[in-house]
């Protein structure tokens, strides 16, 4: 029987990039898999079909993690399409770089929403409707662990929150048999951060393997804690990064 038969898991951001990978990865493994989307409309519905190719349920939701009616109603409406929910994937995130002093306040309004508020309200209202096993993973970033150089002030300020959210919650979930974990990705080769942008070579040499990672490469380690196999890791920073941190 493959390890995630029969569990019910969310992904925020599944349209593309990490989210997608993951949401693959875990039907894989046997879940059904709600994504939440906003823009790629015919991404989610294709990451949806392929899901379905697998043979297991599949559910596109248009849900902004900006806004907090739709972060929740994400959560309702997955839990009330799949059945209930095991597993929340907290993978939506928005990145705005510059120096501190050209960030305008929309900026730090729209990443915070998103990457910081967003994550909370869902990871919230998921924590309700969870029982024992349930599995909250949420991605960060190796900027949280060093910081390469400049222009990262608010999205670093924003994924090191994830941190305090992770710690808290195991310790608040931990009793209900509940696990709250924190992956943190190095340099991934996806639309936010394409390998072959601007910045790619510098951030390739940064890592202890010189190169990029993959989507799928992040999705596997989401994937394990996602699991049984992870039931005593709780609270846990877990670097894919490539050395990014080494
Ligand atoms: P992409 O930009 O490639 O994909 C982002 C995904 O998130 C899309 O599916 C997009 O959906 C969705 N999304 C964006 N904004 C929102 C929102 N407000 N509400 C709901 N969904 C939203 O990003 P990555 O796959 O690269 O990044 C995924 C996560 O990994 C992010 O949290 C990012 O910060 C983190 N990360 C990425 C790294 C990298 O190098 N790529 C490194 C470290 C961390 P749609 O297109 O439908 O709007």
């Amino acid at each position: 029987m493959s390890p995630l038969t029969g569990k019910k898991a969310l992904v925020t951001g599944g349209s593309r990039g990490i989210g997608a990978a993951t949401a693959l990865r875990l039907a894989q493994e046997g879940a059904d898999v709600a994504i939440t989307y906003v823009r790629s409309e015919d991404a989610a519905r294709e990451v949806v079909a392929k899901i379905e190719s697998m043979g297991r349920r599949g559910y596109a939701i248009r849900a902004d993690a900006a806004d907090a009616g739709d972060a929740v109603g994400a959560v309702e409406r997955a839990a009330d399409d799949l059945g209930g929910l095991d597993i929340l994937v907290n993978n939506a995130g928005v990145g705005v770089l510059g120096p501190v002093g050209d960030l305008a306040l929309a900026d730090v309004d729209r990443v915070l929403d998103v990457n910081v508020r967003g994550v909370f309200l869902t990871a919230q209202a998921a924590a309700g409707r969870m029982g024992r096993g349930g599995r909250i993973v949420s991605v960060g970033s190796c900027v949280v662990q060093r910081v390469p150089g400049p222009g990262g002030s608010l999205y670093a300020t924003s994924k090191a929150a994830l941190v305090g959210l992770t710690k808290a919650l195991a310790r608040e979930l931990g009793e209900r048999g509940v696990t709250v974990n924190l992956v943190h990705p190095g340099p991934i080769d996806t639309d936010m951060n394409p390998a072959d942008g601007p910045y790619a070579e510098a951030q390739s040499a940064g890592t202890a393997l010189g190169r990029y990672g993959s989507a799928g490469e992040v999705a596997s380690a989401v994937a394990f804690l996602a699991g049984e196999e992870a039931s005593y890791v709780t609270g846990a920073e877990f670097s894919v990064d490539g050395g990014h941190a080494a």
